[in-house]
């Protein structure tokens, strides 16, 4: 069938889209309707989905033991400790029912939802040692407050992370060791304070570098060693300059901040930051090709409007959300992947195939609204049918998903076609992913149909010392301190890696909680947003994720090249 382009308006922010042929072309593979929602609007409903970074105190409602997850405790339902939920003591089938055609799909799969236990992390938990407080992570070891990490060892307070190793305070890197407060760095030693760096060692304050060693307050430099805020100087040189600077003092650290960032603005940046692709739009893309409107994807092809690959190979999706893996034919899901084929509108799932609206089902196919199964074929709600009942209730669910649609809270109407409603979500706006990327207001993420997570005071205490500013005053009496946040008021805490961490590098103690430091490194990122803006050379128009109105230079990739290689 030929297609043309399509504008339509969005029934949620009532704004203008635009479907392209190609689009058409996926939407007809992947049997779905098209979209009634714009891009933008069904990546926040996605990514509100994307709830891991905040922890509570439950208790199990198997064991009755005390335990941390990640659903707050005023969110209906039971939860299950990982290992019994993983286990066969219980059976998510003896949830199952059957379906009510006179009423709407989602207001019986909010019953069901709220009714199947929920696993109180979301980890390989059997891969875990001694990393209670993680969430969304594999295999750490001594891990504390990691959040979507594979492999770590020593590590603390880290978002979105590969093969770590005695590393502290970073977001969006891989393969660091010895590294302490970066974001966006690869394969790096004793990098700390930097972003955006490759294949770098001692190495501070720092934007951009590449093989580059002993640099300090440098921008976009390749292949350099012993460069102090951009200027060459010897060895002997740096060393001495180096032994003057007295990190253990904030004050000290933030001026130097301050000082190496305003340093940046006299150098150019590139439009987008990626490497080694072929026609791709977007931020963060590495070795992909065909794709496009995406942020964060490596090794993919053919995908558009999905963000967060951990680790990509992924081929033939549009809107999704986390985490690909070897997967293929995903259609508007959050939080799958791993040899996943054929998935569309869901959360949570792995090694899944033929599956629609499902949350937290692993190891499946041919499932259509279901929760919590394992290893399970051909349920409907939960409930076993043979091959052939299977299909010709589905197909009767989805015309009647059209005839009898949902009404959500704002009185807007769900039909089959995508992800599930907010209105389920367990998790609040400032508890997920789209409020690291898109900060809404108390009143504006209401307005917007999600919810809010409001402070709990008790955790709110007048901090019972005050921190030096230089490290030497500190003494392991911090161990045991309660610290209220600079920024958020919320109490903190310092732990016993960090604390010798901070004290063999000189850096002094944070002033502001995990939570804070960790969503000021996703502001240092660049936004998942693109804006038209021209070339700060060449003057073409760039497509790039600054803003016309923000202070750096930027340059196509081409002149780029030309002045930083
Ligand atoms: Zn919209
Ligand atoms: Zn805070
Ligand atoms: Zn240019």
């Amino acid at each position: 069938m030929e297609y043309k382009n399509e504008t339509k308006n969005c029934q949620n922010c009532k704004n203008e889209f635009v479907i392209k042929p190609d689009d058409f072309g996926f939407y007809e593979q992947m049997k779905v309707p098209p979209p009634v929602w714009c891009p933008q609007c069904r990546l926040l409903r996605r990514m509100a989905w994307y709830g891991y970074r905040i922890l509570y105190k439950r208790k199990c409602d198997f064991t009755g033991e005390n335990i941390i997850t990640f659903y707050h405790p005023s969110v209906p339902g039971k939860i299950y400790k990982q290992d019994i939920w993983w286990s066969d003591k219980w059976d998510p089938k003896s949830y199952g029912r059957d379906y009510d055609f006179s009423k709407p799909f989602f207001e019986q799969y909010k019953e069901l939802f709220e009714e199947v236990p929920k696993a109180s992390l979301n980890t390989e938990y059997t891969t875990m040692i001694n990393s209670e407080y993680c969430n969304a992570a594999s295999f750490q070891k001594n891990g504390y407050l990691c959040f979507k990490h594979i492999t770590g060892e020593d590590s603390a307070y880290t978002n979105v992370a590969l093969n770590t190793k005695d590393s502290l305070d970073l977001a969006y890197s891989s393969n660091p060791e010895l590294c302490y407060e970066i974001v966006d760095v690869r394969n790096s030693f004793q990098t700390f304070f930097s972003q955006d760096c490759e294949n770098c060692h001692s190495v501070y304050f720092s934007r951009d570098l590449v093989n580059c060693g002993d640099c300090f307050g440098c921008t976009s430099l390749r292949n350099k060693n012993y460069c102090l805020f951009n200027k060459q100087l010897t060895r002997e040189e740096y060393l001495k300059k180096i032994k003057e600077f007295d990190l253990g003092s904030m004050k000290n650290v933030l001026e130097f901040k301050r000082k190496a960032y305003l340093l940046s603005l006299d150098y150019p940046r590139r439009a987008t930051l990626g490497r080694n692709n072929l026609n791709v739009s977007g931020e963060y893309i590495y070795n992909s090709k065909n794709v496009h409107d995406a942020y964060f994807v490596s090794d993919s092809e053919n995908i558009r409007y999905s963000q967060l690959f951990l680790k990509g190979k992924t081929h033939n999706c549009y809107d999704f959300t986390a985490f690909g893996s070897s997967s293929e034919w995903i259609y508007e899901v959050t939080w799958m992947g791993l040899n996943t084929s054929n998935v569309k509108f869901g959360i949570w799932g792995y090694r899944n195939h033929h599956t629609e609206y499902t949350f937290g089902c692993h190891g499946s196919a041919y499932l259509f609204g279901c929760v919590g199964l394992n290893k399970a074929e051909y349920c409907v709600f939960n409930k076993q049918y043979s091959k052939e009942e299977y299909f010709s209730l589905v197909e009767k669910i989805k015309k009647q998903m059209e005839k009898i649609p949902f009404i959500d809270r704002r009185g807007l109407k769900h039909g089959y076609g995508g992800q599930i409603p907010i209105d389920l979500c367990p998790y609040a706006y400032n508890e997920s992913t789209a409020f690291e990327f898109f900060p809404l207001t108390k009143e504006e993420a209401i307005a917007k149909g999600f919810t809010w997570r409001d402070p709990d005071s008790r955790e709110y205490l007048p901090a019972s010392i005050i921190i030096p500013d230089h490290i030497k005053d500190v003494t392991d009496d911090i161990l045991k301190a309660i610290l209220k946040c600079l920024a958020c008021g919320k109490n903190y805490q310092i732990i016993q890696k960090e604390l010798q961490f901070l004290r063999r590098f000189n850096f002094p103690i944070p002033h502001d909680c995990p939570l804070c430091r960790d969503r000021n490194r996703i502001k240092q990122l660049n936004p998942m947003q693109t804006y038209k803006r021209s070339c700060g050379k060449c003057n073409i128009v760039i497509e790039t994720s600054y803003s016309p109105d923000r202070p750096e230079i930027v340059y196509c990739e081409k002149c780029y090249q030309q002045e930083v290689y």
